[in-house]
């Protein structure tokens, strides 16, 4: 997959929908495979002054646009991606195949309590799902994390400490973990636990949930206010070399 990427700002995502990415996390998962990113625009603005982290996103085996801002970034480019994957959801998504091929999962992140109270959650939901472990993601020791993931004989890593730590986070540690998978989910493992509750259907549609986030995490202003207009003007601006470039 990796060859046919859509750049955005220097980061090469993969063209899939939401079926396709999951589909593809599955083979991953049986194959013995790598991690999944799925960075938004704040994160792409932010490899730009990260090598480290656009080291670690563009090294994944699947990287697909979480937020509406690197699918419109792919449209004013004029090489369009065919839609928005949420992490959250493609982190659902892949539930079922997992809990039939007997696949185990592992939650790590969060803060203490709501990885175990995601696994409850999610065991209820999805049948046949495995748990094989959790920890929350307020660790000091990597060693001694990675010990317990691997005692744990879990196949899928979801890792929830937000963006970049947890894409930096699986790059390092890949050659020591035993699964097969891992997905860096950020927030996720606060919505599959109930604390956090995800936009209505409506503002999902409209591409506004970014804006429902901000009004209930107004915390969050700062930082997603602050890198989405210099976002923006950088595509404008790479859209303007490129045209220069091709006449
Ligand atoms: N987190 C963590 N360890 C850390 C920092 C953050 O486990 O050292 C968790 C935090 O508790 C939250 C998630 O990472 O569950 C980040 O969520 P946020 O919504 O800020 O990240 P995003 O989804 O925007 O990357």
């Amino acid at each position: 997959m990796a060859q046919s990427r859509i750049m955005v700002l220097g980061v090469g995502f993969d063209n899939v929908t939401m079926e396709e990415a999951a589909q593809k996390a599955i083979e991953l998962a049986r194959s013995g495979g790598g991690y999944v990113v799925t960075p938004n625009a704040e994160i792409v603005y932010a490899c730009r002054k990260n090598p480290e982290a656009k080291d670690a996103v563009n090294g994944a085996a699947l990287v697909v646009p979480d937020g509406i801002g690197v699918v419109k970034a792919s449209r004013i480019l004029k090489r369009p991606l065919k839609e928005r994957v949420p992490g959250v959801e493609l982190g659902t998504a892949i539930l079922p195949a997992a809990a039939k091929h007997g696949l185990r999962l592992f939650l790590l992140g969060g803060k203490p309590g709501v990885a175990e109270e995601a696994a409850r959650k999610l065991t209820e939901k999805y049948e046949g799902l495995v748990i094989a472990g959790t920890a929350d993601g307020y660790f000091q020791n990597d060693d001694e994390v990675i010990a317990k993931i691997n005692a744990s004989n879990a196949d899928i890593l979801y890792v929830c400490l937000g963006a970049p730590k947890q894409e930096i986070w699986m790059r390092k540690n890949r050659d020591k973990l035993k699964v097969s998978l891992m997905l860096g989910l950020g927030g996720s493992v606060d919505v599959y636990a109930g604390k956090v509750e995800r936009a209505p259907e409506f503002w999902q549609k409209m591409g506004l949930e970014w804006l429902y986030r901000l009004m209930k995490q107004p915390k969050r202003a700062k930082r997603v206010l602050g890198s989405l207009p210099p976002f923006l003007l950088a595509v404008y601006k790479e859209r303007r070399q490129e045209r220069k470039a091709a006449k």
